[in-house]
């Protein structure tokens, strides 16, 4: 309760995609479109995206950095909205991608990625996922452990080297939730500097492999710069190599109260690091997920019920089926009613699933809120879909795009026959 804020309609506005507005009527208005008019199109819930903002971004990011070190390439982390869709606003604006498995490869191809322009990750890579990307041509392979590389060696045929980077431990303790703290270690991602330089000298006398270069991640929704580019320093001592990949891990502002760096700030934070500790003239790569999307996108509900007990709960018809941030990493989000922004009483917004947990948001003000009325929540184009699910037979979430004032389906919701469609007997 405590969280509760009766913020400005302005200050409302602010964490919802640039170029949102409010109607002559108050109602809320992204990429030109009402949000009352997309959810009575394709129903709620529903994740509504702004395309233009989303466009602009991926180019606010690559001019960040490009124009700061000309050899930067910026890949974006498919796993925070892991649809074709997106994926393909990230090739077409000049992005490579950074995959997470051989659905993301898929996905990704499906996109019209470059294969040449894809980094594949992952802990625990099967020999299945990593022909997938030796066969598709996957331009690096990110070497999270030494059966990579046995991998590598197995299925690269002789004639072909295979591009790869070698994940390193930077030992950077994030401020971030635990789940989201991948820098530290004891981390279960990439290998402790020493094992690294065992790996580098593995590749590097390898017929098969090309010792292209090191990469790094420290965590994700980390508000601090300086610690993001503390990652820095430990993959420059590894030695000198072509490329640097310095993971993702921006964060961004959830809440009113927050404030999270520019991408001026962060890209020059990781940047004064590299002119002073890389090679001049090495490629850098930064692999942004959260920070690309999650202000790009809301998601709208429907009210279904509202209960006045101790507190007042206004119940919606999703939650933990499309969005786990708030479960999984204790994240608070905000919430306006579509039509009536600003102002009201403090409500605690949960969900439809059987937990408890399914609350979307502990103490937020609405504006006397009534059942049938909609709810938009802002910041949630990273994860949200990402790991949207059919609890409960929550049929998954649709995504919309919107743009000049036209809203397309690009991910349909599930039927209810898609709920059946894998039950063989
Ligand atoms: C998740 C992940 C990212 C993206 O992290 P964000 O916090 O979403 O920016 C980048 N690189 C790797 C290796 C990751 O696992």
């Amino acid at each position: 309760m405590s969280h509760a804020l009766s913020p400005t309609a302005d200050e409302l506005i602010s964490l919802f995609p640039p170029g949102t507005r409010l109607d002559g009527d108050g109602s809320v208005v992204v990429g030109g479109c009402r949000l009352e008019e997309v959810a009575a199109r394709f129903g709620t819930p529903v994740i509504v995206v702004a395309e233009h903002a989303l466009r602009q971004r991926a180019r606010d990011y690559l001019n960040a950095f490009r124009s700061r070190w000309p050899r930067a390439d910026v890949a974006f982390a498919s796993k925070s909205f892991p649809c074709t869709a997106v994926q393909r606003v990230m090739v077409q604006e000049g992005l490579h991608l950074d995959v997470a498995g051989g659905g993301e490869i898929l996905t990704a191809l499906k996109a019209g990625a470059d294969p040449a322009r894809l980094v594949l990750h992952g802990n625990a890579k099967t020999d299945e996922e990593v022909a997938m990307a030796v066969d598709r041509g996957v331009g690096l392979v990110v070497v999270d452990n030494f059966d990579d590389i046995d991998r590598l060696e197995h299925l690269v045929p002789a004639g072909r080297r295979q591009q790869c980077l070698v994940r390193v431990i930077p030992g950077v303790q994030a401020a971030t939730h635990a789940s989201q703290a991948t820098g530290h270690a004891r981390s279960k991602f990439g290998l402790l500097p020493e094992d690294a330089r065992s790996a580098i000298t593995r590749i590097e006398r390898s017929a098969k492999l090309h010792m292209q270069g090191v990469h790094t991640h420290v965590g994700s929704q980390l508000l601090d710069v300086d610690q993001l580019a503390e990652a820095v320093a430990p993959i420059a001592r590894l030695g000198t190599f072509e490329t640097y990949d310095l993971g993702g891990g921006l964060g961004v502002r959830y809440t009113y109260a927050e404030n999270a760096p520019t991408l001026d700030d962060y890209a020059e934070a990781m940047v004064a690091q590299a002119r002073t500790l890389l090679p001049e003239g090495s490629r850098l790569i930064v692999e942004p997920g959260r920070s690309m999307v999650a202000h790009n996108a809301c998601t709208v509900y429907r009210v279904t019920t509202i209960k006045r007990g101790e507190i007042v709960h206004v119940a919606v018809d999703g939650g933990m089926g499309d969005n786990l941030e708030v479960s999984l990493t204790g994240q608070r989000f905000e919430a306006t009613l579509v039509s009536r922004v600003g102002g009201g009483d403090t409500v605690t917004v949960v969900g439809r699933h059987c937990e408890s947990g399914d609350e979307l948001i502990d103490g937020v003000s609405l504006s006397d809120p009534a059942v049938g009325d909609l709810l938009a929540v802002p910041v949630t184009g990273a994860y949200c879909y990402t790991m949207s699910n059919q609890y409960n037979g929550a049929r998954r979430v649709p995504v919309v795009f919107v743009a000049d004032g036209d809203a397309r389906l690009v991910v349909r919701r599930d039927t209810w026959d898609d709920l059946v469609l894998r039950d063989v007997d």
